[in-house]
């Protein structure tokens, strides 16, 4: 993918001087050197004590538990480490053209979402994001998560090197945006408690693929040759019936959340032939014909 020297967004924040503080191990240590002096009365009056600590407002439980203390911390990057954030940059402004242009075509307005880079653990609108979950999009503060470090993975572990691999998962993401800003993502978290909820899981997840599919049709004049097929096999690697072989050697259907490995790329390559949102019905089509 032609990326060098095109437009950087200014939606992405760098995160990676960031840690979150180990509150939980200094309560862990108090309540060890209690117990270990006073006993198990000692710790229930020093939880009682906590609790009207709580109640009058002195002491905060999401403090104690480092649940959101952030702390600044040195951090120096790899020269190649920086080349990526510049190139992620990069292909979110590209994003933002496109969708802008797209949801204009349809007589909507597009609002950019923001990118957050950082390093292991961070707190998210949506809970602790933590890097070994891989990117992700949160619906709630509408921002994306991204540690950088999922790139190595992506190429070591799931065997799907090559810039333009890098740029899907981050349409990926964007896609989930679309579907939040389209009121798709709040239909299907409704259904939460339905029994046959997965189903809508795989499908707002193909519907993303698809998306990410009408991004890179709108992006084919920097495409270069490969970049299609490199899109294609990291669809292909990180279905989930590619990782569950991977991580437990079987593949139970039942389980899949964001659909196989064969859905995931004819779903992408849809979007890819067709450029349009319209026809991204995921949601209309049998389940078993995805
Ligand atoms: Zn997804």
């Amino acid at each position: 993918m032609k990326w060098q020297g095109r437009r950087k967004s200014s939606n992405v924040r760098d995160a990676r001087g960031k840690r979150v503080a180990a509150g939980s191990a200094g309560l862990a240590t108090v309540l060890n050197v209690v117990g270990r002096t006073f006993g198990i009365k000692g710790i229930l009056v020093l939880i009682a004590l906590g609790f009207i600590g709580w109640q009058i407002g002195l002491l905060d439980p999401a403090t104690m538990l480092g649940g959101g203390q952030v702390q600044d911390v040195a951090y120096q990057a790899t020269p190649e480490e920086e080349r990526l954030l510049d190139f992620v940059t990069v292909v979110l402004a590209d994003t933002e053209d496109i969708w802008n242009a797209e949801f204009r075509r349809i007589g909507q307005v597009y609002t950019v979402p923001e990118l957050v880079v950082y390093r292991e653990r961070f707190p998210t609108g949506c809970g602790m994001g933590d890097a070994r979950m891989g990117p992700f999009y949160c619906p709630a503060d509408r921002k994306i998560y991204i540690d950088l470090g999922f790139y190595d993975a992506l190429e070591r572990q799931f065997e799907a090197p090559g810039d333009f691999a890098q740029a899907y998962v981050i349409a990926h993401e964007v896609g989930h945006h679309v579907q939040n800003l389209l009121g798709i993502s709040s239909k299907v978290s409704a259904m939460r408690n339905r029994p046959d909820y997965n189903q809508y899981s795989v499908r707002l997840e193909l519907q993303a693929d698809f998306l990410a599919g009408v991004w890179a049709k709108h992006n084919q004049r920097y495409l270069e040759r490969g970049d299609i097929e490199e899109a294609l096999r990291a669809a292909n690697q990180i279905g989930d019936d590619a990782i569950q072989a991977r991580t437990q050697g079987k593949v139970v259907p039942h389980a899949f959340t964001h659909g196989t490995s064969e859905q995931r790329m004819r779903w992408f390559r849809r979007g890819l032939d067709s450029g349009r949102i319209e026809d991204s019905d995921t949601f209309e089509a049998p389940y078993e014909s995805l």
